[in-house]
């Protein structure tokens, strides 16, 4: 009941369809108010209007009286004095009007609550007329009517009696007028009275009920005030700008409560859309393929919170590798082939949506590296297809220790932000490839002059970091002009091609093979002595001498060892290999000469 009232003044009932609930209840309230002060008033008023009118009545019967006296003593004293009968008609009336009039008299004095003594003076003063009219009236003319005369005595008491009943005819008169005053003014009180009581009452209901409806209305309009400045303000561009902080449970919170949560939303995009440029930004900046994996997942994993991302593409041999992945904070670059996943990518390519697995413990993928995960604590997925328009990169895998990790918006935001990951990706490759290209010889398809150059330069550094010692093989294939002419200049490029393929297979991953120029090609061997690089060489030699293309003709070659010495710079390094080499010719070609063993003989 309290807290009704508490609701009811603070107007908090009053909004929306409340308001307009409570405004009918009040008019119908009004209405009322109005139809029962009136009424009452109306009741009130008759009451003593009535009184007034019996007071009136009670005049106006005794007038009447009066005159119905007045009527037989007049009539009466004619025929006394003229003895002409025709006098005696007013005389009769006046019997019979007195008879009819004291009956009704004697009735309402009877009614007058307030002075019960009045209807005794009303009898006695009927009684004073009757009196008259059987003492004096009606004997007198009797007597006349006999042939007898009236004394003038008889005459005097017949008006002293008559005199006697206007007497009290006149103090039962002056009774009654101020009875009837007295009612009028009780009357004209009690209707002033009344007037202002409910006028009072009246003015205060209407006041209630306006504090009660203007609370509501402001209720209803302050918040509707302050969410119209705060969308204000957001047209305007600052979305920072607070909202009213109105938590009551109807319509106008419900539409603060909305409002709050499309801001939030709309804050949310905002810093989504935020995080979405960087990425591209980053995506745009990067150079290599492995930067770019990198960028794309550490990207990822900061626009949706996940343990585990990476990426899978299809092979040349049409199975899938894990390209790269970041786990928590590492990445690696990575060509993992998938081990039983396979089926389950291929339905998702075919379905041609991305899908989230809410829960692992229910489904998952069927396969080795899916079952290990889940042994590792994985409980949830998201696999957005990488597409640009109808092309298929590959799949992108978001994974969490929680289930139900990614929302519906989750993907949705990953499946727009796929195309530029795809461009970002396909460039990156596309880079790297363009790059290895820059680098490798034409004809062999082995590195080029460029690159032999530079990772010369880069050996030549890390000797003067950490004297790491490496060597340098020259070889020149032996009377090439001359097996051009005898054998064309296309089996001659052929034995190029074969001679690369063989230095690519005598060689460790880490040495580099390159082209030198024409029928000339150099191997560069890092952390090498000069003594190891021999062995190499003379393999080389070997190779080429038991190996040719055809078994029509022997290609040899000879070759020149270098090893790098402090205090050398680059073209002293090639010089003194190249000085073996031209030994080597000199000795007969088809062999080995390195630069040490060359110094040897030049000092002996
Ligand atoms: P040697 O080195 O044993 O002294 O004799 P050579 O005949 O090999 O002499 P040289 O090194 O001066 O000759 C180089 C020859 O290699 C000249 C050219 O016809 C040939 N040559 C250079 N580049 C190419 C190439 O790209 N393709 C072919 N088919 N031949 C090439
Ligand atoms: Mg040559
Ligand atoms: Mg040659």
């Amino acid at each position: 009941m309290k807290k009704m009232l508490v609701d009811l003044l603070r107007g908090r009932k009053f909004v929306g369809s409340g308001l307009i609930k409570v405004n009918i209840w009040f008019m119908v309230i009004f209405a009322l108010n109005v139809t029962l002060g009136f009424g009452y008033m109306i009741h009130s008023f008759k009451w003593d209007y009535q009184q007034v009118r019996h007071a009136a009545d009670l005049r106006i019967h005794l007038l009447s009286l009066e005159n119905a006296l007045l009527d037989q003593e007049t009539g009466q004293r004619g025929y006394l004095l003229a003895q002409d009968t025709q006098f005696l008609q007013p005389f009769d009336r006046g019997v019979q009007k007195y008879t009819q009039t004291s009956s009704v008299l004697m009735d309402l004095a009877a009614d007058v609550e307030e002075y019960p003594e009045l209807a005794g003076k009303v009898e006695a003063l009927i009684a004073s007329g009757t009196i008259w009219k059987s003492e004096y009236g009606d004997p007198q003319v009797r007597k006349v009517m006999a042939g007898g005369t009236i004394t003038e005595m008889e005459l005097k008491r017949g008006k002293q009696q008559f005199d006697s009943f206007r007497t009290q005819e006149a103090e039962v008169l002056k009774v009654v007028e101020r009875l009837r005053d007295e009612r009028r003014t009780v009357m004209l009180h009690d209707l002033t009275y009344l007037f202002s009581t409910i006028g009072v009452i009246f003015i205060i209901v209407q006041f209630f009920m306006l504090y009660v409806l203007q609370r509501g209305l402001t209720r209803i309009t302050w918040p509707i005030i302050q969410l119209d400045r705060a969308v204000a303000s957001y047209e305007s561009g600052n979305i920072h700008s607070k909202l009213p902080a109105y938590r009551e449970d109807n319509e106008i919170g419900r539409l603060v409560e909305n409002f709050g949560l499309m801001h939030e939303e709309m804050q949310r995009e905002k810093s989504i859309l935020q995080e979405t440029y960087r990425l591209i930004n980053l995506l745009n900046q990067t150079r290599g393929l492995d930067e770019a994996y990198r960028v794309t997942l550490e990207s990822i994993a900061s626009l949706v919170v996940c343990k585990r991302v990476s990426v899978i593409t299809q092979n040349e041999n049409r199975g899938f590798s894990i390209k790269a992945l970041l786990d928590q904070d590492s990445f690696t670059r990575q060509d993992t082939p998938l081990s039983g996943e396979e089926e389950d990518i291929y339905d998702l390519l075919r379905g041609g949506f991305s899908v989230i697995h809410t829960d692992w413990s229910k489904y998952r993928a069927k396969g080795a590296i899916t079952d290990q995960l889940y042994l590792g604590g994985i409980r949830s997925s998201m696999h957005i297809i990488l597409r640009k328009e109808a092309r298929i990169f590959g799949v992108l895998n978001l994974m969490s220790e929680k289930a139900d990790s990614f929302s519906q918006q989750d993907k949705e935001r990953l499946e727009l932000l796929a195309p530029m990951i795809v461009t970002a990706l396909e460039n990156a490759t596309e880079t790297t490839r363009i790059q290895a290209m820059a680098n490798r010889d034409g004809l062999t398809g082995i590195w080029n002059r460029r690159y032999f150059e530079e990772s010369l330069a880069e050996l030549i550094a890390s000797y003067e970091r950490d004297r790491q010692p490496f060597s340098l093989i020259l070889l020149d294939v032996d009377r090439f002009k001359m097996f051009n002419d005898t054998w064309g200049h296309s089996e001659g490029d052929l034995v190029l091609k074969h001679l690369a393929a063989l230095l690519g297979d005598c060689v460790r991953p880490e040495d580099i093979a390159a082209r030198f120029g024409g029928e000339e090609f150099a191997v560069l061997l890092p952390c090498t002595l000069m003594k190891e690089a021999r062995t190499v060489a003379e393999r080389i030699r070997r190779e080429l001498e038991s190996n040719s293309p055809s078994r029509q003709y022997i290609v040899t070659a000879s070759l020149g060892i270098a090893e790098w010495e402090e205090g050398f710079d680059r073209q002293q390094l090639i010089e003194a290999a190249d000085r073996a080499l031209y030994q080597a010719k000199e000795n007969g070609r088809n062999q080995v000469v390195d630069s040490r063993s060359l110094r040897t003989e030049g000092s002996i």
